[in-house]
């Protein structure tokens, strides 16, 4: 199992908490990213399979779209996940040009040569949108055309190549055509469209098309007027997300082509900065300060570079557990650096430098209290195993709380310090799920916390 991966074959997919797309995002993957897949999932009622992944960069388990990845590896044991496009599982609202008489191909005089010019294009059996899709390939993918066919009834044309040893066809303004590519029929040079497909990475929430090919409407319904078609890469800024709508769908506003219009939202991908209009209900990060160290092994927690008296505002409902005061962190020596592993251990042990942590506070959430997409996270990243989720605040300044004390929402319990094991002014929390703090699992605080992916 440990050896299956999934590879994004879309510009970027969502990565989700819950296998459907509506569920909170935990992560985006782009395109050629490799993610260790662990469980596939039979068709939900759009027809989609779900693939569980973990993200690489924050070790987050969440759900990806099938139909947005290749399986690569040994992933037999994790079931069949078809990346081929039938007729029955293309999105009801995409555009399918249908041909009912097949066109007859034109046939090359010379060497043509192509190569896909957007993120992922379909292999279709026959020239025409609604026939089976052999597979799919990727971005960059060279391959010989053989033919041309005459323009399909939605205007298309298609090329014809050898796709793992049968005849396939990828729609030609999908692709880029060089070499010898005359028509003799008109000895013409077919027309070879050049589609933008630069994926904008501005900092503003942008919807990217994954899809070779997506209805825009005018309404959030998929019976409102076609505005027109976005294709594979293009991006469009988006203004809003709505709730589900009656059709159980939510909808995305984007600036398209100069106008407001809609999209389905499972049907794009959103990157950038869409936290406040995706719904994400996880709780704001503690301080407005950049992440400086992340989650990972000898580090249960993550650190913020939170300058000297920063206030701490708690973000649901929480009991403090502990309000520690570190008896030997003095205004002239606030801090300790361990000049070697046993100075180190002695530190970490001694209530009078905090455990290391210098004044910390750990404040008590009742998993009820927490929004519903953290719920369904901590339930997918190992269980629900406790009725409890422990939040510790570290190295602080001041604290304004003490033990026993109910907190609410909004409520500042302390400010930010460089007090205990600390080389400078920062902020460290940890995040755990559990009934005791002492035997709490660790986990990422992305969970818990909205706040900027890292790599690190
Ligand atoms: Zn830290």
């Amino acid at each position: 199992m440990a050896n299956c991966e999934a590879i994004i074959v879309a510009d970027s997919a969502n990565v989700r908490l819950q296998p459907n797309t509506t569920s909170g995002v935990v992560g985006v993957l782009t395109l050629g990213k490799r993610a260790p897949a662990h469980q596939v999932t039979d068709p939900d009622a759009q027809n989609f399979r779900w693939v569980r992944v973990t993200v690489p960069a924050n070790g987050l388990q969440g759900w990806v779209r099938g139909d947005l990845v290749q399986l690569s590896g040994d992933c037999a044991d994790l079931g069949t996940l078809s990346t081929t496009v039938t007729p029955s599982n293309v999105p009801t609202s995409t555009t399918t040009a249908t041909n009912a008489t097949p066109t007859q191909p034109v046939v090359l005089t010379g060497d043509c040569q192509a190569e896909v010019s957007v993120a992922a294009a379909n292999v279709r059996r026959e020239p025409s949108s609604t026939g089976g899709a052999l597979g799919m390939i990727l971005r960059g993918t060279k391959f010989a055309v053989k033919s041309v066919s005459a323009p399909d009834g939605g205007g298309f044309c298609w090329c014809c190549l050898d796709f793992q040893g049968q005849i396939g066809w990828i729609r030609q303004d999908l692709l880029r055509t060089t070499g010898d590519c005359l028509d003799p029929a008109s000895h013409e040079t077919t027309t070879s469209t050049t589609t933008t497909t630069t994926s904008t990475t501005s900092g503003d929430c942008q919807a990217v098309v994954g899809l070779p090919q997506i209805n825009v409407r005018a309404q959030t319904t998929s019976a409102s007027k076609l505005v027109g078609t976005a294709t594979a890469g293009e991006t469009m800024t988006v203004k809003e997300v709505t709730a589900a709508q009656a059709d159980g769908f939510r909808w995305v506003k984007v600036n398209f082509r100069g106008q407001d219009a809609f999209v389905r939202s499972d049907l794009v991908t959103l990157i950038g900065n869409c936290a406040a209009l995706t719904g994400d209900d996880r709780l704001a990060a503690p301080v407005a300060a950049t992440i400086t160290q992340g989650f990972k092994a000898g580090h249960p927690g993550m650190d913020f570079g939170a300058t000297i008296g920063m206030e701490l505002r708690i973000a649901a409902p929480a009991t403090v557990f502990r309000a520690h005061v570190c008896t030997k962190c003095t205004a002239q020596q606030p801090n300790i650096k361990p000049k070697n592993e046993a100075e180190r251990n002695q530190i970490f042990s001694d209530p009078g430098w905090g455990f290391g942590y210098g004044n910390h506070i750990i404040v008590r959430h009742e998993f009820q209290d927490l929004p519903r997409s953290i719920q369904e996270q901590i339930l997918l990243n190992g269980g629900k195993t406790s009725n409890a989720v422990f939040v510790l605040y570290a190295h602080l300044s001041r604290m304004d709380v003490q033990v026993n004390q109910k907190v609410a929402a909004g409520m500042v319990i302390g400010a930010t310090g460089h007090t205990g094991n600390s080389t400078g002014p920062h902020l460290h929390i940890e995040v755990a799920v559990g009934d005791q703090w002492g035997t709490a699992k660790k986990v990422h605080p992305m969970i818990l916390f909205a706040v900027p992916n890292i790599t690190t």
